[in-house]
């Protein structure tokens, strides 16, 4: 590498950078008020429009990727869920629920200017059932005088209370700090140290394209293995179904059967179930209404899938309800929406017939065998030369930025290194993408590819 002008602390740097693997999960969970988009707002460095005026904004984006003192985690925002409809205490507890069981670590949000109310004693009750390591953050201390009601948060039996201004910045470097500690390097819980337990699926999609009826049908017609009690929740949250004779983990199914009715904050209630899903998850099955057109949210759910790494399979349900002319339309509106997918494996269904569920599995498979596929960093570099003298990148400025060499930094999902001579285009990016996958067959995953420039 040296002699291509690549320092080799910089090239193992960067390999280090790019193979981190799936990041570990913080949740921002309390009472709403205490401050949480604030504070999210403030960890994530960012001014987005995650603190809003109007009760019952929508937001489908509940997890952002956070870094401090040079290590990245990912933090879910639970404050965009109103509570109205379950009544406070119930809702507050149902939102920290489910954002806990998606995270390795939690910052418990409290106003110190209140002090602990009932709820906030019920959500204590809640993380300690948990188990996870919790960073008690006494918020709302502007200055100096607030630390001593900051102090009564000892009360709470969570340990150090962390006097903290989300609005000002006032001690949050302190509170992430703990937070750190409390993170694990590598999420162990998300990707199990557990070598050959069942693989984990995340079956997603907007309400009423028929997961229920999906889940149902395979449940019923193969064994349900085992109805698995989470430690915290008194639903059966994950269940093992066999399948094609393996054993596989639908992760979060409780909230699939059951069925929640609420109005407001509804669509957040069910961003929130999704993301914790496919946090946990290491294929997402993505079910699509066929027989409607495909919506914005189908997309957002794909996104989020695709972002958080996740081998993906995209099932079309309800085939038996097509008529000709809908069919012609979904595969146009596929080309048109979903292109940028075009390589999940698909499968047309039926929860109601039963048509083609032998065809998810296999599909599964190979979603899975694409997440986890390792290149050789001898053969990645051979085709990489082939290609780039084949089909070299357009000349910008009299130069010819070219591809040096590359190498596969990790994997679930397949994660690239390219060192190169000079800045590589987007469109030359997707090129490469697109020839990675048709050489080395990373159907069912999404890839990562990061340039490294030589200085
Ligand atoms: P959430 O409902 O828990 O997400 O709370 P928000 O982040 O929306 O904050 C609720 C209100 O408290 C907003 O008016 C914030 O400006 C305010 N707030 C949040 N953090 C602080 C803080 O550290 N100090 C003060 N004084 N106000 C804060
Ligand atoms: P969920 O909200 O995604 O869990 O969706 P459900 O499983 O509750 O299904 C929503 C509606 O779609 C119900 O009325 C189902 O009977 C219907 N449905 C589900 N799968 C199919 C299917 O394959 N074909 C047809 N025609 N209807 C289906």
């Amino acid at each position: 590498a040296a002699e291509e002008g690549f320092d080799i602390e910089d090239v193992e740097g960067a390999i280090e950078a790019a193979g981190h693997g799936p990041l570990p999960v913080l949740a921002v969970v309390g009472r709403p008020n205490v401050g949480k988009s604030t504070l999210v707002n403030r960890i994530i460095g960012r001014r987005e429009a995650v603190v809003e005026d109007k009760p019952g904004v929508t937001r489908d984006r509940v997890t952002y990727e956070a870094e401090w003192a040079g290590r990245r985690f990912k933090v879910v925002d639970t404050g965009g869920w109103e509570q109205d409809v379950l009544g406070i205490d119930a809702s507050v507890a149902a939102q920290a629920e489910y954002a806990i069981e998606a995270a390795d670590a939690v910052v418990f949000v409290v106003d110190a200017k209140v002090g602990a109310t009932d709820t906030d004693e019920a959500v204590v009750r809640l993380l300690r059932k948990a188990g996870k390591p919790v960073v008690l953050c006494a918020n709302k201390v502007d200055g100096p005088s607030g630390e001593a009601d900051a102090a009564y948060l000892w009360n709470l039996g969570l340990g150090e209370p962390h006097p903290v201004s989300a609005l000002h910045g006032r001690g949050t470097g302190d509170m992430l700090d703990a937070v750190l500690e409390a993170l694990p390097e590598a999420p162990e819980q998300t990707f199990g140290g557990a070598v050959g337990g069942p693989r984990r699926i995340a079956l997603i999609g907007r309400p009423n394209v028929g997961k229920s009826s999906l889940l149902n049908k395979v449940a019923g017609e193969e064994r349900v293995v085992v109805n698995e009690l989470a430690g915290t929740t008194r639903d059966p949250v994950d269940e093992l179904i066999e399948l094609g004779g393996v054993t596989w983990k639908f992760v979060d199914t409780a909230g699939i059967r059951k069925r929640v009715h609420l109005q407001q904050g509804a669509d957040y209630y069910a961003s929130l179930r999704t993301a914790a899903a496919v946090e946990k998850a290491e294929v997402a099955v993505i079910l699509i209404d066929a027989s409607e057109n495909i919506s914005v949210q189908d997309q957002r759910i794909i996104t989020m899938a695709v972002e958080a790494g996740r081998a993906m399979v995209i099932a079309y349900n309800k085939w038996d309800n097509l008529d000709e002319e809908r069919r012609y339309y979904l595969e146009r509106e596929i080309e048109t929406e979903l292109g940028q997918v075009a390589w999940a494996p698909r499968v047309n269904v039926s929860a109601r017939t039963g048509r083609h569920m032998e065809k998810l599995v296999p599909a599964i498979e190979t979603a899975l065998a694409g997440w986890e596929t390792r290149v050789p960093t001898g053969r990645l570099n051979a085709f990489l030369g082939e290609l780039v003298s084949a089909h070299p990148h357009p000349v910008r400025g009299g130069k010819q930025p070219r591809i040096l060499f590359g190498t596969q930094a990790g994997t679930k999902p397949p994660r690239f290194v390219l060192f190169a001579s000079g800045f590589i285009e987007a469109g030359y990016r997707r090129f490469i993408e697109r020839r990675l996958r048709e050489e080395f067959g990373f159907d069912g995953t999404p890839i990562h590819i990061s340039v490294r420039v030589r200085e």
